[in-house]
């Protein structure tokens, strides 16, 4: 029988340049019948009709597939419901190794239950915070990529999530439409952190008739920085860098 859901979701990736095949298509359908079954027990997102989930996770979420590579170990830092990282799974089915980390477990609970419906291969949960795991030899220095969407200021997300690259490592950051007042006001962090944005990729879609502006922000861990950084929450909120 036809999905309409695959179908949905098959066309939006094409416009965006992303072929997706059948399997994927599956994995997909597979995974946003969860997300929608288990929001009903908890909060996983306010999202949950066809068309939203197409457009404001998955598409939102496969335009950071475009600055991956093949081999790359990923952290998804404060991953949700699985946002990007769930997405990046699928699509590299297995060829790329990924941590997905959050704060709040029952999110992980869901998590661990779309990995084994949809025979996920490569992919560890951690619960944690993450400037506390940062620290932890584990993670810290370990990966190639780490991405982020929707979870703190550019200024607090650096700090979180800089730690867990190794030396030339990305970070890839998922941001809304006020990116320059937010570079503006991470200046500092991005200073003292040794770190260098180089790439600020723009990307469009068209959701309800209307269009959107999103952009990835790519920065590059280029120096060692002092093993003191990511301070604690506390230090982070009060006084940001
Ligand atoms: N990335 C997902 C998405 O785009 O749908 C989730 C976004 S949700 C608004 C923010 C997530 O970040 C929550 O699941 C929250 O628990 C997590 N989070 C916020 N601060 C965190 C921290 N310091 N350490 C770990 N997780 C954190």
């Amino acid at each position: 029988m036809k999905s309409d859901f695959k179908e949905l979701l098959r066309e939006e990736a094409k416009k965006i340049n992303i072929e997706l095949n059948e399997d994927e298509l599956e994995k997909f359908e597979k995974y946003k019948k969860l997300l929608v079954e288990w929001n009903e027990k908890m909060n996983l997102t306010s999202i949950t009709e066809d068309y939203d989930v197409v457009m404001k996770h998955f598409i939102d979420s496969l335009e950071v597939v475009k600055y991956i590579n093949e081999g790359s170990n990923i952290i998804d830092v404060g991953t949700g419901a699985g946002f990007p990282g769930i997405v990046i799974a699928i699509y590299f089915e297995g060829k790329v190794n990924i941590t997905l980390l959050d704060a709040l477990n029952k999110r992980l609970i869901f998590l661990e239950e779309v990995i084994k419906n949809l025979d996920l291969k490569n992919i560890e949960i951690v619960h944690g915070r993450a400037e506390e795991m940062a620290h932890n030899e584990n993670y810290r220095n370990k990966y190639d990529i780490v991405v982020s969407r929707a979870v703190a200021p550019l200024n607090i997300l650096v700090e979180y999530n800089f730690a867990y690259l190794k030396l030339g490592g990305k970070c890839l950051l998922l941001k809304g439409s006020n990116v320059q007042e937010e570079i503006e006001s991470a200046k500092k962090a991005i200073e003292t952190l040794e770190l260098k944005i180089t790439n600020i990729f723009e990307y469009k879609y068209v959701y309800n008739e209307e269009e959107y502006k999103r952009y990835i922000i790519e920065i590059k861990r280029i120096k060692e920085v002092s093993n003191k950084y990511p301070r604690s929450n506390g230090k982070i909120k009060k006084s940001p860098l």
